[in-house]
């Protein structure tokens, strides 16, 4: 079976001003040849830093990506971003369906469906988040709410060049809490297996599937030895470089 290359993502959330140039030029520097040969990295910094970011990263082989997009490519939707927009910022990924953006703007599997829609239509990458809350993994649903968010939020074209699948328990985010590798590994396998019914036998075992949630150096090599996880989406750790480095370091 081909393995996928494996892709440790940041996620800097709404974090990062003109100054934050250096954490990239940190990231650049610390991607070294070694590190290229096993693993991708992408940075998705706030909207503001996208084209930035892009233009410093080009020949880096860093990708950038936005945290969010809207379905539309243009119109009246004061505050929104396109997906169009990001790719012509130079963005090549795009974050969609990110727990934040379900919990406080409200969006349905439906909506981040769209998302991802508008993603590949711009021809980025989509990363689309699924994962379970504190009380559907207490009440044994983490599967069943995994299944149904992965089956709801990935449009029919996917691919495994324009699909990425974080699989984020939204009680492990920001909280220092990880579930067990185990428990890892469970998700993993069903997100893996639904995959088939998504892009097909052959291209669903390319797809990467991140982990995300409290990934740290500490607990990197941990999480990414486990079977079905091809790397990593990072929020708070990713602000710091050397944090960030030393988790795509843990391949
Ligand atoms: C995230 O926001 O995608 C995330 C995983 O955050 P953290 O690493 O800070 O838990």
């Amino acid at each position: 079976v081909d393995r996928p290359r494996p892709l440790v993502a940041g996620n800097w959330k709404m974090n990062g001003l003109k100054s934050s140039a250096k954490v990239l030029d940190e990231i650049h520097a610390g991607y070294t040849p070694g590190l290229k040969a096993k693993v991708d990295l992408a940075v998705c910094p706030p909207a503001t830093l996208v084209g930035p970011l892009a233009l410093q990263a080009v020949g880096s082989r860093v990708a950038i990506g936005g945290q969010d997009c809207h379905a539309k490519e243009s119109g009246a939707f004061t505050g929104n971003v396109s997906a169009e927009m990001l790719a012509d910022a130079g963005a090549t990924y795009v974050i969609v369906g990110h727990s934040e953006r379900r919990q406080y703007h409200g969006e349905k599997d439906v909506d981040v469906c769209a998302k991802a829609v508008a993603a590949h239509r711009a021809g980025l990458t989509a990363i689309v988040c699924i994962g379970e809350t504190r009380e559907e993994r207490e009440a044994g649903r983490a599967l069943s709410v995994v299944k149904k968010q992965l089956r709801g939020s990935t449009p029919v074209d996917s691919n495994s060049q324009n699909l990425v699948v974080a699989y984020e328990p939204v009680w492990a985010i920001g909280t220092g809490l990880t579930p067990t590798s185990a428990d890892v590994a469970e998700v993993h396998a069903l997100i893996r297996d639904e995959l088939k019914r998504l892009v097909g036998k052959a291209d669903s075992a390319r797809v990467r599937i991140l982990y995300g949630g409290s990934v740290k150096p500490s607990n990197a090599t941990e999480l990414m030895a486990v079977e079905n996880v091809n790397g990593a989406l990072v929020g708070g750790a990713s602000l710091v470089a050397a944090d960030f480095l030393a988790i795509a370091g843990a391949y």
